[in-house]
């Protein structure tokens, strides 16, 4: 890691790397895109596309080569070069040849032959990823007022589900969402999709058909984001406390730096001060601890899901390990048990069927004594 060096950049709203790789200093959301917008010609940033012989030309004079020297590139760095089967045949785009030269081709056939050695085939995951970025790159919205408008600025967000310390370094983030600056932290707070909002609190062995009534995220709705010295409260709900204020009067009993308070509905990403690469703490349910990371700030491009609706727009999510019945071995479990002697272990975890079949009469009577507890896996919404 490099160290800091004072910058050397007179305009504070250029991010500049703090640490080589690691976070930028800190700047303006804002400013940053009005020095981009000052700085580029609107057709830099439209959506329009130029035809290919204005950007050919075009090309060619800010690079300064010949017609004829771009020409040869063209023929040279097309995707026809790239056919590795004769001229007059389809190729099967499924189908990888037995000995490719190509760089790409050798990855996917190793990628290939380790699914079949596993006999794995695509799944479902691989499916939808990949159907996710086929549904949403250049995506244009149905009606006009849709339409993300030119020169808005797309933030991408990583956020890590809660992880020890010495594990934190092989964390990788659980969403990476795509935000443009002018959603709000409270659209990112209900983007983000946790099971400690989704756990059901309290045991239910006298009557598991009433547990899915009481989730803790309608129970318990305080959550804060902690960026830059700033708390960021949801206080839209009327039952919203300010659970930023303990860790403010700890701070300011112990001299740290004092540390302000603002509201997360009313605080747009444009508003916002931050440093790329930095991480910065979401917190909810209590003690459910989040790091979120930013780490790009840019333009849109034509090539962007361009549909308003669409966005908060998740591009990557990573799959939890799920955590099976005891019993089964097949379902994600549902309930966790203690005290309880039909159990193979405790604490034990069960799926529904299971749990069900093992601790209730045909007409639903409790058999024994053992506390029962929902579960929500993390992996039941991968
Ligand atoms: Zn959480
Ligand atoms: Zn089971």
């Amino acid at each position: 890691m490099a160290a800091s060096k004072p910058s050397t950049n007179p305009n504070i709203n250029i991010p500049e790397y703090e640490y080589a790789d690691v976070n930028t200093t800190i700047f303006h959301i804002g400013s940053f895109r009005s020095e981009w917008l000052s700085r580029l010609k609107p057709s830099n940033y439209s959506y329009q596309r130029e035809d290919e012989d204005t950007f050919d030309a075009n090309f060619a004079k800010e690079t300064g080569i010949s017609a004829e020297t771009l020409t040869d590139l063209k023929s040279i760095c097309s995707v026809d070069s790239l056919r590795c089967h004769p001229e007059d045949q389809e190729p099967d785009t499924d189908v990888v040849p037995p000995d490719p030269t190509l760089r790409t081709l050798v990855q996917r056939k190793k990628r290939q032959d380790h699914r079949s050695s596993r006999k794995v085939n695509k799944n479902r995951h691989d499916l939808y990823a990949d159907e996710l970025e086929r549904l949403t790159a250049g995506r244009e919205p149905e009606a006009v007022v849709d339409m993300v408008p030119e020169g808005e600025v797309i933030l991408t967000i990583n956020v890590y589900y809660p992880a020890t310390y010495d594990n934190f370094s092989y964390a990788r983030p659980h969403i990476t969402l795509l935000m443009t600056g002018s959603h709000s932290l409270a659209e990112l707070r209900d983007a983000i999709c946790c099971v400690s909002d989704l756990q059901v609190c309290g045991e239910f062995s006298n009557t598991p058909d009433m547990a899915p009534e009481f989730i803790s995220k309608d129970h318990y709705k305080s959550a804060f984001f902690f960026f830059e010295g700033v708390f960021y409260n949801d206080m839209r709900y009327p039952e919203c406390q300010d659970i930023s204020m303990t860790v403010i009067e700890w701070a300011k009993a112990r001299n740290f730096p004092p540390y302000s308070q603002a509201k997360m509905e009313d605080t747009r990403f444009v508003d916002m001060k931050v440093k790329v690469g930095f991480p910065y703490l979401y917190c909810h349910q209590g003690d459910c601890e989040h790091l979120v990371i930013i780490t790009d700030v840019r333009l849109t491009h034509a090539d962007d899901c361009l549909d308003k609706k669409l966005y908060p727009l998740l591009t990557n999510k990573y799959r939890v390990v799920t955590q099976k019945c005891a019993v089964c071995h097949v379902y994600i479990g549902r309930w966790v048990t203690t005290n309880d002697r039909f159990a193979p272990s405790d604490p034990c975890l069960f799926c529904d069927k299971c749990f069900r079949m093992l601790h209730y009469d045909a007409q639903g009577k409790k058999l024994g004594d053992f506390l029962a507890y929902p579960y929500v896996d993390r992996g039941a919404f991968n």
